[in-house]
């Protein structure tokens, strides 16, 4: 572990224009109207690296009339106007790159590899989606009527929330504000009160871009605060859609918040995701995929690995190798040389990575490598063997270092062990025959398919779930569509002149 004095000395290498303690709300840094704050705790030494201000519904509704006055004009810029800034953006991102990761290394604990990659992950968004803008074209439909013209034209909703999670602090803010300002919305986002600064940090590099005023603020607040802001959000009439990622359970607190105003919403929910090895797979490939979905981000992913289904005939090879690879894995600090595993979240994530594992073994899982809680909030990364479906880490995301493996015979029945799950996110399956790479693929009920593969997040490709997992997708070329909105023109008086 590091002492205090070179960790203090870590905080130090980030420029004060981008370690921001303040709320960015209307283009004002801002403090609480009754000037309370909350620590942002660093999870690998515990110790508190910054104060932000604790607001409430009233900074939220300044924040949303902000968005509200600021969206004519930004609507009016050209879509190549925006583009402009959000490269502006995108560049400035990639300048203060080392900076970005660092902030985010110190308030999320993963290792500095990772930050560095979802820094470049985050900003690919601006890009892309500067482009993306640019395309927003409309159609003109044959008109059934020889005196009317049919035209479809796409505008951008108006004024959006956005709130975010921990685990990717900076690249689920741009999945969300890319999109959303791009196409000419304004946005209010709560980031996690995990992980307000890296959230901060890219609000000052949007103004220094040249996103006008209004256009993006960021409202912050503990965990008790979450609720309050997230109601103003859901219930203020100006506000046309929020986009969320996070847990399904405040998911669908939100949409029934937000199904009031019949507001728009995305949602990025949970995963439980199933990763299939079968006996056709090539063992390399399939046990280097399983590491990166399952020990990416300790294991803190809503995509990563959370079942592992092996066939009869690969079992013991696949289990011995992922066992040593396992136990080759580098556990620490995140700005450790070589560390490839950071700390958990926080206390309540460690306790619940323990509660699986407790209840995993007492209804007959085994331990093959892993020696729990290591120290703080490190938990060593661990296999378990003989998983069955009634354990809860079969049933909820673990969210933790922890593969959870089980065997099978036949095809089917993995296909149904994967698809017996309330959620829909993404699936993984390890296979070299090519009719049962369409088979198995066209029968697993998920968004996203990892085919020999654990790494399938990309700004190119669309990213969501179908069932409890969520509506709707981000990226790509279609991830416009969830932030505009279809209007139809039926042009008469065609008649001709007599
Ligand atoms: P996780 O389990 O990953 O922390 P949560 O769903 O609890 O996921 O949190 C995701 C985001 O939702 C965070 O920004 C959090 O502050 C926010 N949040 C949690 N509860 C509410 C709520 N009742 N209303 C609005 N936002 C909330």
């Amino acid at each position: 572990m590091r002492s205090p004095t070179r960790y203090r000395r870590r905080v130090a290498t980030v420029s004060s224009d981008l370690l921001r303690t303040q709320a960015y709300v209307g283009g004002q840094w801002i403090d609480a109207d009754d000037g309370r704050s909350f620590p942002v705790v660093n999870p690998s030494t515990r110790e508190t690296i910054a104060d932000v201000p604790r607001l409430g519904a009233a900074e939220t509704r300044r924040a949303v009339e902000a968005a509200d006055q600021a969206l004519p004009a930004w609507r009016a810029w050209s879509a190549k106007e925006r583009a402009a800034v959000l490269r502006r953006l995108a560049s400035l991102a990639a300048e203060r790159e080392g900076e970005l990761a660092t902030l985010m290394v110190l308030e999320q604990g993963k290792p500095m590899a990772e930050a560095r990659t979802e820094v470049a992950y985050a900003l690919s968004f601006y890009e892309w989606f500067a482009e993306e803008a640019k395309r927003l074209d409309g159609a003109i439909v044959p008109s059934p009527w020889p005196d009317k013209r049919i035209l479809v034209t796409r505008e951008p909703v108006g004024v959006t929330a956005g709130i975010t999670p921990w685990n990717f602090p900076s690249a689920m803010v741009t999945r969300k504000s890319a999109p959303a300002l791009a196409v000419g919305c304004t946005m209010v986002l709560k980031p996690a009160e995990q992980t307000p600064l890296s959230a901060l940090a890219l609000a000052a590099l949007a103004a220094e871009a040249g996103v006008p005023p209004g256009v993006f603020s960021v409202v912050t607040g503990d965990a008790t605060d979450a609720p309050v802001i997230g109601a103003e959000l859901t219930s203020n009439p100006r506000v046309r859609k929020l986009g969320f990622t996070g847990s399904t359970e405040v998911g669908k607190l939100l949409m029934r918040q937000c199904a009031e105003q019949v507001m728009k919403v995305s949602l990025e929910l949970g995963g439980n995701a199933p990763f299939i090895v079968f006996d056709d797979a090539d063992l390399e490939v399939a046990v280097t995929a399983a590491m990166v979905c399952k020990f990416r981000n300790s294991g803190q992913t809503c995509i990563s690995a959370n079942r592992m289904l092996v066939q009869e005939g690969i079992y013991d090879d696949f289990l011995a190798r992922l066992t040593d690879a396992v136990g080759r894995l580098e556990v620490g600090d995140g700005f450790a040389e070589g560390v490839q595993v950071g700390p958990l979240i926080d206390e309540p994530a460690v306790t619940k990575v323990e509660a699986h594992v407790g209840d995993a073994l007492e209804l007959g899982a085994e331990v093959v490598t892993g020696n729990g809680r290591i120290d703080g909030q490190f938990y060593s990364p661990s296999i378990l063997v003989d998983v069955t479906p009634e354990m809860r880490m079969s049933r909820e995301e673990t969210f933790g270092p922890v593969a959870a493996i089980a065997r099978f015979a036949t095809e089917d029945e993995a296909v149904r062990i994967a698809n017996a799950t309330p959620y829909g996110l993404a699936a993984y399956y390890m296979t070299t025959d090519l009719g049962r790479t369409w088979r198995v693929g066209e029968a697993l009920e998920y968004g996203i398919l990892g085919v020999n593969t654990g790494l399938i997040s990309t700004e190119v490709a669309p990213f969501g779930g179908v069932k409890e997992s969520g509506i709707g997708r981000e990226g790509s070329s279609y991830g416009t569509d969830d932030w505009t909105e279809l209007k139809y023109w039926a042009v008469g008086g065609l008649a001709p002149a007599h």
